[in-house]
Protein backbone atom coordinates (compact mmCIF):
# COMPACT_ATOMS: atom_id res chain seq x y z
CA UNK A 1 0.00 0.00 0.00
CA UNK A 2 0.96 3.46 -0.79
CA UNK A 3 0.63 6.02 1.65
CA UNK A 4 2.15 9.43 1.92
CA UNK A 5 3.88 10.63 4.77
CA UNK A 6 3.21 14.07 6.44
CA UNK A 7 5.93 16.05 6.51
CA UNK A 8 8.48 14.06 4.42
CA UNK A 9 7.25 15.10 0.56
CA UNK A 10 8.14 11.24 0.14
CA UNK A 11 5.71 8.61 -0.44
CA UNK A 12 6.25 5.43 0.82
CA UNK A 13 4.95 1.71 0.97
CA UNK A 14 3.69 0.50 4.01
CA UNK A 15 3.08 -3.38 4.07
CA UNK A 16 0.79 -4.32 7.28
CA UNK A 17 1.56 -7.90 8.20
CA UNK A 18 -0.55 -10.99 7.30
CA UNK A 19 -2.59 -11.47 10.27
CA UNK A 20 -3.16 -7.32 10.56
CA UNK A 21 -4.19 -6.93 6.26
CA UNK A 22 -6.17 -10.16 6.63
CA UNK A 23 -7.76 -8.14 9.96
CA UNK A 24 -7.98 -5.09 8.22
CA UNK A 25 -9.99 -6.40 5.10
CA UNK A 26 -12.28 -8.41 7.25
CA UNK A 27 -13.12 -5.13 8.62
CA UNK A 28 -13.58 -3.75 5.67
CA UNK A 29 -15.97 -6.20 3.80
CA UNK A 30 -18.39 -6.31 7.30
CA UNK A 31 -18.28 -2.42 6.62
CA UNK A 32 -19.26 -2.90 2.97
CA UNK A 33 -22.01 -5.23 3.93
CA UNK A 34 -22.86 -2.94 6.56
CA UNK A 35 -23.56 -0.06 4.32
CA UNK A 36 -25.04 -2.42 1.37
CA UNK A 37 -22.09 -1.13 -0.43
CA UNK A 38 -21.15 -3.40 -3.14
CA UNK A 39 -17.88 -4.99 -3.37
CA UNK A 40 -16.35 -3.21 -5.79
CA UNK A 41 -12.04 -2.61 -6.26
CA UNK A 42 -12.87 1.26 -5.14
CA UNK A 43 -14.92 0.62 -2.21
CA UNK A 44 -12.28 -2.07 -0.73
CA UNK A 45 -9.60 0.29 -1.60
CA UNK A 46 -11.36 3.39 0.19
CA UNK A 47 -12.40 0.90 3.30
CA UNK A 48 -9.18 -1.09 3.55
CA UNK A 49 -7.62 2.80 3.85
CA UNK A 50 -9.79 3.38 6.44
CA UNK A 51 -9.48 0.46 8.86
CA UNK A 52 -5.42 0.81 8.26
CA UNK A 53 -5.76 4.16 9.59
CA UNK A 54 -3.09 5.18 7.35
CA UNK A 55 -5.12 7.90 5.93
CA UNK A 56 -5.95 10.13 8.38
CA UNK A 57 -7.79 12.59 6.19
CA UNK A 58 -9.93 9.59 4.79
CA UNK A 59 -10.85 8.57 7.89
CA UNK A 60 -11.98 11.98 9.01
CA UNK A 61 -13.80 12.49 6.16
CA UNK A 62 -15.70 9.68 6.30
CA UNK A 63 -16.36 10.04 9.58
CA UNK A 64 -17.69 13.54 9.21
CA UNK A 65 -20.49 11.82 6.50
CA UNK A 66 -21.09 9.22 8.82
CA UNK A 67 -21.77 11.81 11.64
CA UNK A 68 -23.87 13.32 9.05
CA UNK A 69 -25.95 10.23 8.33
CA UNK A 70 -24.42 11.16 4.53
CA UNK A 71 -25.45 7.60 2.58
CA UNK A 72 -22.47 6.50 0.68
CA UNK A 73 -24.07 6.61 -2.76
CA UNK A 74 -21.84 6.02 -5.88
CA UNK A 75 -21.20 9.24 -6.23
CA UNK A 76 -19.84 10.01 -3.43
CA UNK A 77 -17.67 6.93 -3.15
CA UNK A 78 -15.82 8.21 -6.52
CA UNK A 79 -15.62 11.83 -4.87
CA UNK A 80 -13.87 9.85 -1.97
CA UNK A 81 -11.70 8.03 -3.90
CA UNK A 82 -10.64 11.15 -6.59
CA UNK A 83 -10.05 13.12 -3.33
CA UNK A 84 -8.28 10.66 -1.22
CA UNK A 85 -6.72 8.13 -3.46
CA UNK A 86 -7.31 9.18 -6.79
CA UNK A 87 -4.25 11.48 -7.59
CA UNK A 88 -1.94 7.76 -8.28
CA UNK A 89 -4.51 7.38 -10.71
CA UNK A 90 -4.43 10.58 -11.84
CA UNK A 91 -0.99 9.62 -12.98
CA UNK A 92 -1.79 6.62 -14.54
CA UNK A 93 -4.18 8.22 -17.05
CA UNK A 94 -1.03 10.82 -17.35
CA UNK A 95 1.08 7.67 -18.41
CA UNK A 96 -1.32 6.27 -20.85
CA UNK A 97 -2.29 9.46 -22.52
CA UNK A 98 1.52 9.89 -22.79
CA UNK A 99 1.88 6.21 -24.80
CA UNK A 100 -1.27 7.06 -26.77
CA UNK A 101 0.81 10.43 -27.71
CA UNK A 102 3.66 7.95 -28.74
CA UNK A 103 1.65 5.73 -31.04
CA UNK A 104 0.36 8.73 -32.77
CA UNK A 105 3.44 10.20 -33.55
CA UNK A 106 4.82 6.98 -34.80
CA UNK A 107 2.05 6.50 -37.39
CA UNK A 108 2.48 10.12 -38.20
CA UNK A 109 6.49 8.97 -39.11
CA UNK A 110 5.27 5.82 -40.80
CA UNK A 111 3.09 8.11 -43.25
CA UNK A 112 5.32 10.41 -44.31
CA UNK A 113 7.96 7.52 -44.99
CA UNK A 114 5.64 5.95 -47.26
CA UNK A 115 4.80 9.48 -49.26
CA UNK A 116 8.66 10.17 -49.77
CA UNK A 117 8.60 6.29 -50.99
CA UNK A 118 5.92 7.47 -53.21
CA UNK A 119 7.62 10.46 -54.11
CA UNK A 120 10.67 8.56 -54.95
CA UNK A 121 8.50 6.62 -57.86
CA UNK A 122 6.99 9.48 -59.10
CA UNK A 123 10.80 11.14 -59.67
CA UNK A 124 11.59 7.73 -61.48
CA UNK A 125 8.69 8.39 -63.85
CA UNK A 126 9.77 11.97 -64.54
CA UNK A 127 13.36 11.03 -64.79
CA UNK A 128 12.29 8.70 -67.63
CA UNK A 129 10.06 11.21 -69.10
CA UNK A 130 13.31 13.92 -69.40
CA UNK A 131 15.38 10.84 -70.67
CA UNK A 132 12.53 9.88 -73.48
CA UNK A 133 13.11 13.94 -74.30
CA UNK A 134 16.80 14.07 -74.75
CA UNK A 135 16.27 11.02 -77.22
CA UNK A 136 13.89 12.95 -79.99
CA UNK A 137 11.79 10.88 -79.45
CA UNK A 138 9.07 9.68 -81.86
CA UNK A 139 5.20 11.49 -81.60
CA UNK A 140 3.78 8.09 -80.46
CA UNK A 141 6.55 7.43 -77.85
CA UNK A 142 5.79 11.27 -76.86
CA UNK A 143 1.85 10.39 -76.27
CA UNK A 144 2.69 7.47 -74.55
CA UNK A 145 5.35 9.14 -72.20
CA UNK A 146 2.82 12.27 -71.61
CA UNK A 147 -0.17 9.24 -70.75
CA UNK A 148 2.63 7.54 -67.83
CA UNK A 149 3.45 11.10 -66.39
CA UNK A 150 -0.54 11.78 -66.52
CA UNK A 151 -0.92 8.70 -64.44
CA UNK A 152 1.82 9.24 -62.49
CA UNK A 153 0.46 12.76 -61.78
CA UNK A 154 -3.14 11.87 -60.60
CA UNK A 155 -1.54 9.19 -58.40
CA UNK A 156 0.45 11.46 -56.51
CA UNK A 157 -2.20 14.16 -56.39
CA UNK A 158 -4.60 11.79 -55.11
CA UNK A 159 -1.97 10.30 -52.30
CA UNK A 160 -1.19 13.83 -51.24
CA UNK A 161 -5.03 14.47 -50.94
CA UNK A 162 -5.25 11.07 -48.98
CA UNK A 163 -1.93 12.35 -46.75
CA UNK A 164 -3.17 16.05 -46.15
CA UNK A 165 -6.64 14.17 -44.26
CA UNK A 166 -4.62 11.45 -42.54
CA UNK A 167 -2.44 14.77 -41.24
CA UNK A 168 -5.89 16.32 -40.57
CA UNK A 169 -6.67 13.76 -38.63
CA UNK A 170 -3.77 12.98 -36.59
CA UNK A 171 -2.90 16.26 -36.07
CA UNK A 172 -6.65 17.57 -34.45
CA UNK A 173 -6.18 13.86 -32.55
CA UNK A 174 -2.65 14.84 -31.21
CA UNK A 175 -4.61 18.34 -30.14
CA UNK A 176 -7.23 16.59 -28.10
CA UNK A 177 -4.68 14.06 -26.86
CA UNK A 178 -2.68 17.66 -25.74
CA UNK A 179 -5.97 18.75 -24.26
CA UNK A 180 -6.82 16.18 -22.36
CA UNK A 181 -3.03 15.84 -20.61
CA UNK A 182 -3.22 19.46 -19.81
CA UNK A 183 -6.45 18.93 -17.95
CA UNK A 184 -5.72 15.82 -16.30
CA UNK A 185 -2.56 17.40 -15.25
CA UNK A 186 -4.02 19.71 -13.49
CA UNK A 187 -6.86 18.47 -11.84
CA UNK A 188 -4.43 16.12 -10.93
CA UNK A 189 -3.09 19.08 -8.69
CA UNK A 190 -5.86 20.52 -7.75
CA UNK A 191 -7.98 20.82 -4.44
CA UNK A 192 -11.23 20.27 -5.95
CA UNK A 193 -13.12 21.31 -2.82
CA UNK A 194 -11.60 25.07 -2.60
CA UNK A 195 -9.53 25.30 -6.12
CA UNK A 196 -6.13 25.35 -4.44
CA UNK A 197 -3.44 23.73 -5.03
CA UNK A 198 -3.44 20.17 -3.56
CA UNK A 199 -0.91 18.53 -1.23
CA UNK A 200 0.72 16.59 -3.84
CA UNK A 201 1.40 20.04 -5.63
CA UNK A 202 2.67 20.99 -2.12
CA UNK A 203 5.68 18.68 -1.91
CA UNK A 204 6.78 19.43 -5.34
CA UNK A 205 6.07 22.95 -4.75
CA UNK A 206 8.57 22.90 -1.76
CA UNK A 207 10.95 20.56 -3.03
CA UNK A 208 11.56 22.98 -6.05
CA UNK A 209 11.16 26.43 -4.07
CA UNK A 210 14.06 25.42 -1.75
CA UNK A 211 16.45 24.34 -4.44
CA UNK A 212 15.61 27.71 -6.54
CA UNK A 213 16.43 29.35 -2.83
CA UNK A 214 19.74 27.41 -2.61
CA UNK A 215 20.58 28.40 -5.94
CA UNK A 216 19.77 31.90 -6.04
CA UNK A 217 20.42 32.47 -2.22
CA UNK A 218 17.44 34.00 -1.50
CA UNK A 219 15.80 33.06 1.75
CA UNK A 220 11.94 30.86 1.95
CA UNK A 221 9.70 30.67 4.51
CA UNK A 222 6.47 28.63 5.15
CA UNK A 223 3.40 29.12 6.63
CA UNK A 224 1.59 26.72 8.34
CA UNK A 225 -2.45 27.41 8.65
CA UNK A 226 -5.05 25.49 10.93
CA UNK A 227 -8.85 26.85 11.10
CA UNK A 228 -9.20 26.94 14.47
CA UNK A 229 -11.97 24.58 16.35
CA UNK A 230 -13.02 23.62 12.83
CA UNK A 231 -14.59 20.13 14.48
CA UNK A 232 -16.87 22.28 16.45
CA UNK A 233 -17.71 24.67 13.68
CA UNK A 234 -19.13 21.75 11.54
CA UNK A 235 -21.27 20.40 14.49
CA UNK A 236 -22.86 23.17 15.02
CA UNK A 237 -23.35 24.18 11.60
CA UNK A 238 -23.26 20.85 9.74
CA UNK A 239 -20.05 20.02 7.00
CA UNK A 240 -21.71 21.59 3.79
CA UNK A 241 -21.46 25.10 5.40
CA UNK A 242 -18.24 24.01 6.82
CA UNK A 243 -17.24 23.14 3.39
CA UNK A 244 -18.18 27.04 2.08
CA UNK A 245 -15.83 28.19 4.99
CA UNK A 246 -13.14 26.19 3.55
CA UNK A 247 -13.54 27.40 -0.10
CA UNK A 248 -13.98 31.30 1.71
CA UNK A 249 -10.68 30.91 3.96
CA UNK A 250 -9.19 29.59 0.32
CA UNK A 251 -10.12 32.92 -1.37
CA UNK A 252 -8.89 35.34 1.27
CA UNK A 253 -5.52 33.31 1.64
CA UNK A 254 -5.19 33.17 -2.24
CA UNK A 255 -6.31 37.13 -2.33
CA UNK A 256 -3.44 37.64 0.86
CA UNK A 257 -0.51 36.66 -1.16
CA UNK A 258 1.44 37.68 -4.64
CA UNK A 259 3.61 36.88 -7.24
CA UNK A 260 5.63 33.64 -6.83
CA UNK A 261 3.94 32.77 -3.55
CA UNK A 262 2.14 29.20 -3.54
CA UNK A 263 -0.96 28.80 -1.19
CA UNK A 264 -2.01 25.09 -1.17
CA UNK A 265 -4.62 22.75 0.89
CA UNK A 266 -2.34 20.44 3.10
CA UNK A 267 -4.91 18.71 4.23
CA UNK A 268 -8.70 18.62 5.88
CA UNK A 269 -8.53 22.42 7.46
CA UNK A 270 -4.80 22.93 7.22
CA UNK A 271 -3.19 24.89 4.57
CA UNK A 272 0.00 25.17 3.93
CA UNK A 273 1.96 28.38 2.23
CA UNK A 274 5.35 28.71 0.17
CA UNK A 275 6.98 32.07 0.19
CA UNK A 276 9.97 32.45 -1.62
CA UNK A 277 12.69 35.36 -1.50
CA UNK A 278 10.59 35.86 2.16
CA UNK A 279 12.64 36.24 5.50
CA UNK A 280 10.77 35.02 8.81
CA UNK A 281 9.98 38.52 10.01
CA UNK A 282 8.25 39.19 6.44
CA UNK A 283 6.75 35.48 6.70
CA UNK A 284 5.03 36.49 9.72
CA UNK A 285 3.44 39.64 8.62
CA UNK A 286 2.06 38.16 6.07
CA UNK A 287 0.68 35.48 8.36
CA UNK A 288 -0.63 38.25 10.87
CA UNK A 289 -2.43 40.01 7.23
CA UNK A 290 -4.16 37.05 6.53
CA UNK A 291 -5.38 35.69 10.17
CA UNK A 292 -6.37 39.51 10.93
CA UNK A 293 -8.30 39.19 7.26
CA UNK A 294 -10.07 35.70 8.33
CA UNK A 295 -10.79 37.14 11.94
CA UNK A 296 -12.54 40.44 10.36
CA UNK A 297 -14.87 38.77 8.44
CA UNK A 298 -18.67 38.39 9.37
CA UNK A 299 -19.21 35.14 8.17
CA UNK A 300 -23.35 34.68 7.02
CA UNK A 301 -25.24 31.79 5.65
CA UNK A 302 -26.60 33.27 2.75
CA UNK A 303 -29.80 30.75 2.51
CA UNK A 304 -31.12 31.86 6.02
CA UNK A 305 -29.09 34.77 6.98
CA UNK A 306 -28.10 32.70 10.25
CA UNK A 307 -24.61 34.35 11.58
CA UNK A 308 -22.24 31.80 11.77
CA UNK A 309 -19.73 33.64 14.05
CA UNK A 310 -16.14 34.09 13.83
CA UNK A 311 -13.89 32.16 11.85
CA UNK A 312 -9.89 32.57 13.44
CA UNK A 313 -7.16 31.00 12.51
CA UNK A 314 -3.60 30.11 13.90
CA UNK A 315 -0.50 30.02 12.00
CA UNK A 316 3.10 28.97 12.36
CA UNK A 317 5.87 30.12 10.35
CA UNK A 318 9.34 29.01 9.60
CA UNK A 319 12.52 29.82 7.33
CA UNK A 320 14.03 27.35 5.20
CA UNK A 321 18.16 26.79 6.09
CA UNK A 322 19.50 26.35 2.89
CA UNK A 323 20.26 22.13 2.76
CA UNK A 324 18.01 21.35 5.74
CA UNK A 325 15.41 18.21 4.98
CA UNK A 326 12.60 19.76 3.68
CA UNK A 327 10.61 17.67 6.55
CA UNK A 328 12.62 19.46 9.19
CA UNK A 329 10.70 22.92 7.86
CA UNK A 330 7.52 21.54 7.84
CA UNK A 331 8.50 20.12 11.22
CA UNK A 332 9.38 23.48 12.50
CA UNK A 333 6.33 25.53 10.94
CA UNK A 334 4.33 22.54 12.84
CA UNK A 335 5.83 23.32 16.45
CA UNK A 336 5.12 27.07 15.71
CA UNK A 337 1.11 26.32 14.44
CA UNK A 338 0.95 24.02 17.82
CA UNK A 339 2.67 26.73 19.99
CA UNK A 340 -0.17 28.97 18.33
CA UNK A 341 -2.78 26.56 19.46
CA UNK A 342 -1.64 26.29 23.11
CA UNK A 343 -1.19 29.79 23.19
CA UNK A 344 -4.86 30.39 22.75
CA UNK A 345 -5.49 30.35 18.83
CA UNK A 346 -6.29 32.88 16.73
CA UNK A 347 -2.69 33.90 16.79
CA UNK A 348 0.80 33.90 14.77
CA UNK A 349 3.61 32.26 16.36
CA UNK A 350 7.21 31.80 14.59
CA UNK A 351 9.66 28.87 15.36
CA UNK A 352 13.86 29.61 14.30
CA UNK A 353 16.57 27.31 13.96
CA UNK A 354 18.17 28.39 16.80
P1 LIG B 1 -7.99 23.07 16.55
O1 LIG B 1 -8.35 24.45 16.88
O2 LIG B 1 -7.16 22.42 17.61
O3 LIG B 1 -7.38 22.95 15.20
O4 LIG B 1 -9.38 22.25 16.53
P2 LIG B 1 -10.08 21.63 15.28
O5 LIG B 1 -11.44 21.19 15.72
O6 LIG B 1 -10.03 22.56 14.15
O7 LIG B 1 -9.12 20.43 14.95
P3 LIG B 1 -9.37 18.88 14.81
O8 LIG B 1 -8.12 18.34 14.18
O9 LIG B 1 -9.82 18.28 16.09
O10 LIG B 1 -10.55 18.73 13.79
C1 LIG B 1 -10.43 19.18 12.48
C2 LIG B 1 -11.81 19.18 11.93
O11 LIG B 1 -11.83 19.72 10.60
C3 LIG B 1 -12.40 17.81 11.78
C4 LIG B 1 -13.36 17.95 10.68
O12 LIG B 1 -14.64 18.13 11.27
C5 LIG B 1 -12.96 19.24 9.97
N1 LIG B 1 -12.67 19.02 8.55
C6 LIG B 1 -11.56 18.51 7.99
N2 LIG B 1 -11.70 18.43 6.64
C7 LIG B 1 -12.91 18.93 6.33
C8 LIG B 1 -13.64 19.12 5.12
O13 LIG B 1 -13.19 18.82 4.01
N3 LIG B 1 -14.87 19.67 5.21
C9 LIG B 1 -15.42 20.01 6.43
N4 LIG B 1 -16.62 20.56 6.44
N5 LIG B 1 -14.76 19.83 7.58
C10 LIG B 1 -13.53 19.30 7.54
MG1 LIG C 1 -8.16 23.06 13.31
MG1 LIG D 1 -5.96 20.53 11.92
Amino acid sequence: MVVRQRGTGTTVRYFDDRERAAEIARQAVDRMAAEALPPTPDNFTIWYNYYSDQNPELRRAIDILHSNKQLFTPDRVEEIFRRFIGPDQHEETVQQTLLRLQAALASLATLLGEKSADAGRYSVVLNSFSGVLTQRPRLDDLRDALDQILLATEAMVEQNARLQTQLNASSAHMAELEHNLVRVRRESLTDPLTGLYNRKHFDASLSAAAAAAMESGQSLSLLMVDIDHFKLFNDRFGHIIGDHVLALVAQILTDCIKGRDTATRYGGEEFAIILPDTHLQDSVKVAEQIRTTVASRRVVNRSNNQRLGLITLSVGCAEYEPGEPLRALVHRADEALYAAKRAGRNRVEQRKTR
